[in-house]
């Protein structure tokens, strides 16, 4: 199929598909779209075209893509257009990747479950009635809807591999460093990273490839090894599991079960060694990360004080995001001195130190991507539960490890609480397995990643 084929084929789609599912907020202008496919289809034909010719991107809403809405989903950022594009976004037009549109989040990033967006929520292509999870909620049901062939995410704690994992795809957040964060819209600026969400290993790989790198716009980006896409489809021998002990953290039963079948059938068939592996206090992952969080975002944002930018945050976002601008507001206050912020930082530093010891014994730490099922859209979750949610996707990033969410088996839905049978009984819900690898090992971990799939 050509690009311009292939476009049309997404655009009918999403046309008919997209009023339910609200996957995106924002569909590139039409003729664009086909004068864009037209030219990509003749630098294929003349053997010019890049790494990228014939694949549709889609991209969250937080990421500035020139021209398009960069709302972050959120009234504050409603009528912002972005006046330029991020360096991720520049990088894949060079290697003539098509950008078809702008997809839903929560608002500011602030989220798990695709609920937060000013603009409604996302629903689950799989299951409607279900949550996609989130921040990246929208690239993530795109790309499991058929709307587009892979998606831009953001990660601060989990927003790719969260909404990977229940929406069935593969969602990657690479180390941090690996990919520059100019012009992306930040959450918290000492953990974002962009990233890839693809139906399948090699194309996430492939979007990876051309994202990473160093760019002067983003100081704390390197120049990391390149990945080799060839050896990502060899099996790897020799790997050396570690399994994460989740002693003490509440995870679903039903999805630890499944992740433990998963990883010994696949490691039998390679022929990897498999080990337990603990990091110690993990249960503090999720109380060391909002504090920070909070802070950086609480100082992140004064910049949309309703002159420079948007509107005022403060009369036009939702509720989670207030709570964090309350939050942030309360601990920068001198009179706690940096209390939170600092001990928070010791405790980031420890789990740097704790990967780092692991990563001497084992290739990589796999665990279920998230520690239960998602729920019904609109069902009251505690923010307690909800920060929970993240509770195994935070610790690489407050390490700054890279990670993946690969599919790894579905659940049925009866094993969901039965006060809230969702409408629709189809596949079961999808369950992701997490792989975590040492800092700068994306080429690693894809090529384990492959090993799973
Ligand atoms: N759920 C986490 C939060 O709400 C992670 C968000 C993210 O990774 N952008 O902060």
């Amino acid at each position: 199929m050509t690009t311009l084929q292939r476009v049309e084929k997404f655009l009918e789609k999403i046309k008919k598909e997209d009023k339910e599912i609200n996957a995106f907020l924002q569909i590139r202008d039409e003729k664009e779209l086909i004068e864009g496919a037209r030219a990509i289809d003749a630098k294929i034909g003349e053997g010019k075209a890049g790494k990228l010719a014939g694949k549709v991107i889609a991209v969250k809403a937080n990421i500035n893509v020139h021209g398009m809405n960069a709302s972050c989903a959120s009234k504050v950022l409603e009528n912002y257009t972005a006046p330029y594009d991020a360096a991720v976004v520049s990088k894949i037009k060079e290697e003539d990747g098509l950008i078809i549109g702008i997809t839903n989040m929560d608002e500011f990033a602030c989220g798990f479950s695709g609920e937060t967006s000013a603009f409604g929520p996302t629903k689950n292509p799989l299951n409607k009635k279900l949550i996609t999870g989130g921040s990246s909620s929208g690239s993530a049901a795109a790309v499991a809807a058929g709307f587009c062939d892979m998606a831009l995410g953001s990660d601060t704690g989990g927003s790719i591999r969260n909404p990977a994992s229940i929406c069935g795809v593969v969602g990657l957040k690479p180390s941090y460093g690996s990919v520059s964060r100019y012009g992306l819209i930040d959450l918290s600026m000492s953990l974002d990273q962009i990233g890839p969400i693809a139906g399948n290993v090699e194309d996430a790989a492939l979007l990876l490839d051309v994202i990473r790198g160093r760019d002067t716009r983003d100081s704390i980006s390197i120049d990391s090894e390149k990945l080799n896409l060839k050896k990502i489809k060899e099996k790897p021998k020799g790997i050396r599991i570690g399994v994460l002990n989740l002693d003490g953290l509440n995870v679903d039963e039903n999805v630890k079960n499944l992740i433990n079948e998963r990883v010994n059938e696949i490691s039998k068939k390679n022929g990897w060694d498999v080990k337990n592996v603990q990091i110690k206090n993990l249960d503090l992952a999720v109380e060391t990360y909002y504090p920070l969080v909070y802070v950086e975002f609480f100082s992140g944002t004064r910049r949309f004080d309703g002159r420079r930018y948007g509107k005022k945050i403060e009369d036009f976002a939702g509720p989670e995001v207030l709570r964090r601008i309350l939050g942030g507001s309360e601990i920068t206050k001198a009179e706690h001195k940096g209390r939170y912020y600092d001990s928070a930082l010791k405790v980031k530093n420890f789990f740097a130190e704790e990967f780092k010891k692991i990563f001497k014994e084992v290739d990589c730490v796999v665990c279920p991507t998230l520690p239960r099922l998602p729920w019904k859209i609109g069902e009251k979750i505690s923010v307690e539960d909800g920060y929970a949610m993240d509770v195994l996707t935070i610790p690489p990033n407050l390490a700054g490890n890279c990670a993946v969410s690969v599919p790894a088996g579905a659940i049925s839905l009866d094993a969901l609480p039965s006060a809230h049978p969702p409408a629709q009984k189809d596949n079961g819900v999808p369950v992701g397995l997490q792989i975590i690898c040492d800092k700068f090992q994306e080429e690693k971990l894809l090529r384990i990643a492959k090993g799973f799939e």
